[in-house]
């Protein structure tokens, strides 16, 4: 039974709160802490009335004020943070739970603000000291980078002596009925998608134009789409730890129309990131798109279709060559009617949720830095389904990639 600090009162800290909620017996006591305190205050309304529990509290934080965090943390007292805002806050909630003495869990790598450039590097530096507090940081743990990654440790802990060949594939099949939005934050999936497409192959990274690499997979209960290959975070560290892959990559599916506002954007110049002035006042184009996009955590009312997302894998198991396909899909419409938030946020909230039980039942420890596959796949994905995320297997399949 411990106390739990959530971070971040978006579409992703809606699902986890509610989630926390639903597990009291691990999650004893909440405090939800995000930029706008009204935000979670709906939030913790709703947990009250829907789940019908009652030991939540929420405060105003800047998650970039390392002065404030740890005043927040010190006078709460969680076991945990688990950090749902922007990847921008990543190392300054890290330095908190280092100054406060409490772990530490996220779902996206840091992001410098002024740079669309994402790499664990500055988060692998924290290694010795998180070690030396004898504390533990738990990187990635929404779906993708999280489950998926989590998946490939099941594919090497039980089903490969070698894994060869890794290709992630996040199909949103869903339709939200709007002309352009997001699933997730569109300034921090704007820079993730723009950026150019990227591939480990034979010990190195081989770069593409953006959207350069496509080709039609087909998806379990959805069925072929467009997907193209870019870069995903979890390719880095996934690549670490399992040396013997020869190549990985991501795939992610987009609709052309989807595409053709993307284009229409970049072009306009609403993707850039540099400050620019307007009536005498500095505005960053992409922040101000943000403002005027449909906000994800809105979506999920008429969103109708499912997410399918998982990895194929070819490798050797005792001598022989073997395919391996494992995945989740989730329905767009059942995420809402349990937690008031439409798929992708709910696919990244009840992993990060069910990351820090694991993390707080003794399940998931070590002193250190660690990204999930480090640890033992197999309570995580026993527990996965129940929570809300069944996964699927199959041997020996047709991969397409
Ligand atoms: P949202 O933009 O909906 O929510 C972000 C929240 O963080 C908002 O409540 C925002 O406050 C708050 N916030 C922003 N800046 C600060 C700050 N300085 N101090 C305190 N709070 C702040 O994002 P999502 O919920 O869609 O995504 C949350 C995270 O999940 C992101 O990091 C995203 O990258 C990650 N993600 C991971 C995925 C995975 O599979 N691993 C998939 C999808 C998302 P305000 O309301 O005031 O703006």
């Amino acid at each position: 039974m411990s106390k739990v600090l959530i971070i971040g009162a978006g579409g992703v800290g809606r699902v986890v709160t509610m989630k926390c909620a639903m597990n009291p017996g691990t999650f004893s006591e909440i405090m939800l802490a995000s930029r706008t305190k009204s935000k979670c205050d709906e939030i913790a309304a709703a947990v009250k009335k829907e789940v019908g529990y009652q030991k939540i509290s929420t405060a105003a934080v800047d998650a970039e004020n390392v002065p404030q965090l740890v005043e927040l943390i010190k006078a709460f007292g969680p076991k945990m943070v688990i950090h749902v805002a922007l990847p921008y806050q990543d190392l300054t909630i890290m330095d908190a739970c280092l100054e406060a003495g409490v772990h530490y869990l996220d779902t996206a790598n840091y992001e410098p603000k002024d740079e669309a450039k994402f790499e664990y590097s500055w988060q692998w530096a924290y290694q010795d000291r998180f070690k030396d507090a004898g504390l533990t940081a738990t990187l990635g743990c929404g779906f993708d980078p999280g489950v998926t990654s989590i998946f490939t440790a099941r594919a090497d802990k039980h089903h490969f002596d070698e894994i060869h060949y890794l290709d992630i594939v996040d199909c949103n099949g869903g339709d939200h009925g709007k002309a352009f939005a997001t699933n997730f934050n569109p300034e921090i999936n704007i820079r993730e998608i723009t950026q150019n497409g990227r591939y480990w192959e034979n010990g190195k990274w081989v770069e593409t134009e953006p959207f350069e690499i496509k080709k039609e997979l087909d998806y379990p209960n959805i069925g072929v789409r467009d997907s193209y290959v870019l870069y995903h975070e979890e390719l880095e560290s996934l690549v670490k730890n399992y040396p013997t892959i020869k190549r990985a990559r991501f795939w992610m599916t987009f609709g052309q129309e989807y595409l053709t506002h993307l284009r229409v954007i970049q072009n306009i110049g609403m993707a850039g990131i540099e400050p620019v002035m307007h009536k005498g006042q500095e505005i960053i184009p992409l922040e101000f798109l943000k403002t005027v996009l449909p906000d994800p955590g809105s979506l999920g009312d008429n969103y109708v279709g499912e997410t399918s997302i998982g990895c194929r894998i070819r490798g050797i198991k005792d001598g022989k060559e073997r395919t391996y396909y494992i995945w989740n899909n989730c329905s767009h419409q059942a995420a809402f009617d349990e937690t008031g938030a439409q798929g992708v946020s709910y696919t990244t909230g009840v992993p990060a949720m069910l990351g820090a039980k694991m993390m707080l039942e003794g399940k998931w420890t070590g002193a250190g830095v660690f990204n999930v596959e480090e640890f033992n796949p197999d309570p995580f994905l026993e527990e996965l389904g129940e929570q809300g995320l069944p996964w699927e297997e199959r041997f020996d399949v047709d991969l397409e990639v």
